[in-house]
């Protein structure tokens, strides 16, 4: 049977959570795929098609896995870096393109949308 990819909402029940709920701060939380849409799937050092997540404070160093701390990078550059802060690169030019943000509740709604998205763009037309 055939499956639609896209379908239209007609009716929203907004679901309400407890403020501070765990639930809430897990939605919150940066996952791989919404660190990648927010980053457009670019390398945030170089522009180049990102494979990778880095964490620009390196965990090892006290880095936290947040929407601040998270980038999305090409491998290359993520090996390049390795587990130091953008401060101990030798290279001046190597350096973050833009200051990553946390996106705000209801952007990091839109970029989990994003990441699950089928990869077809058929979806495209209904989302602004
Ligand atoms: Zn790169």
């Amino acid at each position: 049977m055939p499956v639609p990819s896209v379908i239209m909402l007609q009716q929203f029940v907004k679901l309400d959570f407890k403020p501070n709920s765990k639930r809430k701060l897990s939605l919150l939380r940066p996952s791989r795929g919404s660190i990648f849409a927010r980053d457009n799937n670019t390398c945030q050092y170089c522009g180049s098609p990102a494979t990778t997540l880095d964490h620009i404070v390196p965990k090892s160093k006290g880095g936290q896995h947040s929407w601040e701390n998270l980038v999305a990078a090409c491998s290359s550059c993520n090996k390049k870096k390795g587990s130091r802060l953008l401060s101990d690169m030798r290279d001046d030019k190597f350096k973050l393109m833009d200051k990553p943000k946390h996106p705000g509740p209801w952007n990091i709604m839109r970029l989990r949308l994003l990441a699950q998205a089928p990869k077809d763009g058929s979806w495209l037309r209904f989302f602004g």
